[in-house]
């Protein structure tokens, strides 16, 4: 650009273009995320290392097997750079697996989560004979999501217990929060990346633009 001091820094070749989302993409439905940020013209990166995640604008943390992610993660810096990004408040959309891995504790088996959700995450909860089930949510957050059903996939989903002062729960199934709020961080114990009900999509990148 003229006039201005140095000019425009060279992006290095595969790192993240500054307004694009990035996508952790380890293991699990990284793919289908990206396509439903596409789809509400969001650009979005595949991430897979901690610099990759920190240049980008923001971040969802999808759906997988969460003690495969922790096993991925482990000595890459990942968890820590997860927690820069919540603490420098871009907006994270966290989807099952990725909402275990946020949550202060876990159970089933029990170990500490990486505490950026205020929620206890009881992993498989909803039972293995029926591992997906599609779900007509009504009990939703209106100023949030609107008053139409929001039909939820569900895949071997946790329950979030036990929410803290400081979440606000957007969704519920049976009294259950399946989509809830803090801050920055939305967390969704199903996959509203499947589907074509954008509505949770929009409310993340939306976060990104206040
Ligand atoms: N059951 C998985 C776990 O505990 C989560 C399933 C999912 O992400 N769809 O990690």
């Amino acid at each position: 650009m003229t006039g201005r001091p140095g000019g425009t820094p060279a992006r290095a070749p595969g790192t993240a273009s500054p307004r694009a989302i990035g996508v952790l993409a380890l293991q699990g439905d990284f793919e289908a995320h990206a396509r439903a940020l596409a789809a509400v013209g969001v650009p979005a990166v595949e991430v897979r290392t901690a610099g990759q995640l920190l240049s980008a604008a923001g971040l969802v943390l999808p759906g997988g097997e969460s003690t495969t992610l922790w096993k991925l993660m482990e000595g890459t810096g990942i968890a820590e750079a997860i927690a820069e990004v919540v603490r420098r408040g871009d907006p994270v959309l966290a989807t099952c697996a990725g909402a275990i891995l946020l949550s202060r504790r876990i159970l089933n088996p029990e170990r500490p989560g990486l505490g950026l959700l205020d929620v206890t995450a009881v992993r498989n909860a909803y039972g293995r004979q029926l591992d997906s089930t599609v779900v007509r949510l009504t009990d939703l957050d209106r100023t949030a999501l609107g008053s139409d059903p929001l039909e939820a996939v569900f895949i071997r989903a946790p329950r979030l217990e036990a929410p803290g002062p400081g979440v606000e729960v957007l969704a519920r199934r049976d009294g259950d929060p399946v989509l809830v709020r803090q801050g920055n961080v939305l967390a969704a114990t199903f996959h509203p990346e499947l589907g074509e009900d954008s509505r949770v999509t929009r409310l993340f990148v939306a976060a990104g633009r206040r």
